[in-house]
């Protein structure tokens, strides 16, 4: 007979999932109830109550699509992308990559903007490119973007969309919860997110938030959204106000109730306290880090504080030093994706793993495993 899975206990520091807290864990353990459940209605109007406040916006529509983050990334394309539609794709990382790979599977034409692994977006780059193609519908790019651990300048990207009449897609993934989003205040018209990175809850659920001219956009296509599972229209139905709800697919209870403890400790510590604490490890780590002489690969300015990348030192073989991390000290960090595969490390400061106990671990064990 099989026996029951007894998970390692790992201290994670990779790019997501973070550590989950035994809060969160014990709230995603209470009875399940029925997803159309008047209690479990009255759990989905604080879910996204609380992601507003997450998101700093005011957006009706605002809540958790049941699947990963790369679902919500989805959701965005196969919304607001129609078949001819041009789309200004900003690529600087694995995950800028993954929207291009959305704009061509919804038949939209792409133009790409390509900057260098581990570079920010140049917003010049963008300018140029609305100026070559006045007809561009939407711009898409990656905040932060965690195959490389640069943060892009969203207030100037999405007023350069704004200037040119055009709507913003924008991967927040990696961000929110750990540095400021602002999706009012510099007008991002649609965002997903992900449960498991600062926000420090399980995989599987992808925040996302809509304005009203990314409805209007939804509304006014002339073609139906090709997936069915994703599309706003229906889904709206589903998570509209509380009452009228009726059955698009079930819900993924228990996860729900993970995700509202996530937000209820957000909400407790204070979203700007957040950003903050993930800044002082940010530094904390990144002193050791050079104590090691171990060098980042971003630049300063563009660097985020929840995801650490640096060079592995010459000569150095980087899989053994994470295998003997993870057998030796329960510790994971991040391999390189992509170009950079085999080249850097990523170490990741998200939500609960944020704090002086896992800096100081990593640090030790970092120190332990080098040669
Ligand atoms: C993790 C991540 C995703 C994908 O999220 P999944 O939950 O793994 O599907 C997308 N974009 C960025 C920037 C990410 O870091």
């Amino acid at each position: 007979m099989t026996a029951s899975f007894i998970p390692p206990r790992r201290t994670l520091m990779g790019p997501g999932p973070s550590d989950v807290p035994q809060r969160i864990l014990d709230a995603m353990a209470r009875p399940t109830i029925g997803h159309l459940d008047p209690a479990f209605v009255e759990l989905m109007e604080q879910i996204k109550s609380m992601l507003r406040m997450a998101f700093r916006t005011e957006n009706a529509l605002t809540f958790p699509v049941s699947a990963p983050g790369s679902a919500g990334m989805e959701m965005c394309f196969v919304n607001l992308v129609e078949p001819g539609d041009k789309v200004i794709v900003c690529r600087n990382g694995v995950f800028g990559g993954r929207m291009l790979e959305n704009v061509k599977r919804t038949g939209g034409v792409p133009v790409v903007v390509d900057d260098a692994w581990g570079a920010a977006v140049d917003p010049n780059k963008v300018r140029e490119a609305f100026q070559s193609n006045p007809d561009a519908k939407v711009l898409a790019f990656v905040h932060a973007e965690t195959s490389t651990g640069a943060q892009s300048d969203a207030a100037t990207l999405a007023k350069i969309t704004q200037d040119h009449g055009a709507l913003t897609i924008m991967d927040c993934v990696t961000s929110l919860g750990g540095t400021p989003v602002l999706l009012d205040a510099w007008g991002i018209d649609a965002a997903y997110s992900g449960s498991q990175k600062c926000l420090s809850c399980t995989p599987g659920l992808s925040p996302v938030s809509f304005s009203e001219r990314a409805i209007a956009k939804i509304q006014s296509r002339k073609t139906p959204v090709q997936s069915w599972f994703l599309d706003l229209n229906l889904v709206l139905g589903y998570w509209q106000s509380a009452g009228k709800r009726t059955y698009h697919h079930t819900a993924p209870v228990n996860p729900m109730y993970g995700l509202h403890e996530s937000l209820v400790m957000l909400e407790e510590e204070g979203l700007e306290n957040a950003w903050a604490r993930h800044r002082a490890m940010h530094e904390k780590l990144k002193a050791g880090l050079e104590a090691l002489g171990l060098r980042y690969v971003v630049d300063e300015a563009a660097r985020l504080p929840q995801l650490n990348s640096i060079h592995v030192p010459e000569g150095v073989d980087e899989a053994a030093i994470r295998t003997k991390l993870l057998i030796e000290f329960n510790l994971e960090i991040g391999a390189g994706l992509g170009d950079m595969a085999g080249k850097i490390w990523r170490i990741g400061l998200m939500g609960y793993s944020a704090k002086q106990e896992n800096v100081d671990y990593c640090l030790k064990a970092l120190k332990a495993c080098l040669p």
